[in-house]
């Protein structure tokens, strides 16, 4: 149990860590990276035992909900082994949820490990259901396997949301689609509006850009929106699809500020520590964590860094500069 809580400058509680374990992936979504990204060479990674002390001391200081992400969390070799050692804080009630964002190619042959580790809930990523237009904006994904990998996580009794980028031109004809199988398969969606985030090289994002508000209105025009107060903490605004039953939530960063109320922090794979998404200032754990085998040092950095979490994001698109108004890609950070 924590002894004091981590509280930022503007009296949130930090309760929320999402943990990039790898900035690799097996897909080059055109939203999301360049076709020719450069990695991190493998030595600047902290090790599993690295990420999972790491882990183990944020949810000592209060966090109770840890989220894998990436790049993509299950091609990082032996993922496993770390995901089944932070099982052990849900088997003490130290950690109330351990989660993970992924594309889904790998679900096949992992989702019953994951179930087996705790993990209860997944949120799968899938912009689109047509097998070629998936290939054409992840480049390298096959649509067989994703659907594959959702069945074996269903099939172990993992709850699934999708999510979904809005894409303008690529996908706004598919939400009744994406809704509808949602519905059929049991699975909450979210709409997420393109974030300016990470040279992406030519894919414009000004083009790729759709508001939600204009989503939601096209989406009202055939489904019954009922309006919910039901949040998981995080920075979707959902509401319940009176035909289906199932969720359906919107996370609007550019149009809406969803700040307020942000618990969470993210972690590199190196050991660094965004206080907030959409800002560049970050501190360096892993000196810290290398520095002694003691945690004091660790936590003390983890205090400091909690102690200058800014108020919010200023994410804007801009027409004139049309460039990433955040350097980094999301798949540093895990979005
Ligand atoms: N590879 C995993 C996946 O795709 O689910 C986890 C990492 S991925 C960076 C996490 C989420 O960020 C995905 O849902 C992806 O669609 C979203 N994402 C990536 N780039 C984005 C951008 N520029 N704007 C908004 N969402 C983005
Ligand atoms: Fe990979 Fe996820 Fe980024 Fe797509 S969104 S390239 S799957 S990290």
């Amino acid at each position: 149990m924590p002894t004091i809580a981590m509280l930022d400058p503007f009296g949130r509680t930090i309760s929320y860590l999402r943990v990039s374990v790898t900035d690799r992936c097996d897909f080059r979504c055109v939203y999301c990276m360049a076709e020719d990204m450069t990695f991190l060479p493998k030595a600047e990674l902290l090790s599993l035992e690295e990420l999972d002390r790491l882990c183990s001391t944020f949810i000592r200081m209060g966090v109770r909900k840890l989220r894998l992400t990436g790049g993509e969390p299950l091609v990082r070799r032996g993922i496993m082994t770390l995901i089944d050692s932070l099982g052990r804080h849900l088997n003490t009630g130290d950690l109330d949820e351990l989660t993970l964002t992924t594309n889904g190619s790998q679900l096949e042959k992992y989702a019953a490990l994951l179930a087996a580790a705790g993990v209860r809930r997944i949120n799968v990523s899938l912009d689109t259901l047509q097998a070629d237009k998936f290939t054409a904006l992840t480049r390298w994904g096959k649509l067989d396997k994703v659907m594959a990998g959702l069945q074996a996580a269903k099939a172990a009794g993992l709850q699934i949301k999708i999510n979904a980028v809005a894409l303008r031109g690529i996908n706004d004809n598919e939400f009744d689609d994406l809704i509808a199988w949602c519905g059929e398969e049991g699975f909450d969606l979210v709409l997420i509006e393109v974030m300016p985030m990470g040279e992406i090289g030519d894919a414009a994002r000004l083009d790729q850009y759709l508001p939600l508000s204009m989503a939601r209105a096209q989406i009202q025009r055939h489904w019954t929106l009922d309006e919910t107060d039901y949040r998981t903490g995080g920075p979707a605004r959902y509401y319940v699809v009176r035909e289906t039953g199932r969720r359906l939530g919107f996370i609007t960063p550019m149009t809406h500020n969803f700040c307020e109320s942000c618990n969470r922090v993210r972690l590199t794979c190196t050991g660094t520590l965004y206080m907030c998404l959409g800002q560049n200032d970050a501190a360096d754990l892993r000196t810290p964590l290398r520095q002694s085998e003691n945690d004091a040092l660790l936590e003390a950095a983890i205090r400091e860094a909690i102690a200058r979490k800014p108020k919010g994001h200023d994410f804007v698109i801009d027409r004139r500069q049309r460039t990433a108004a955040v350097p980094r890609h999301m798949s540093v950070t895990g979005g």
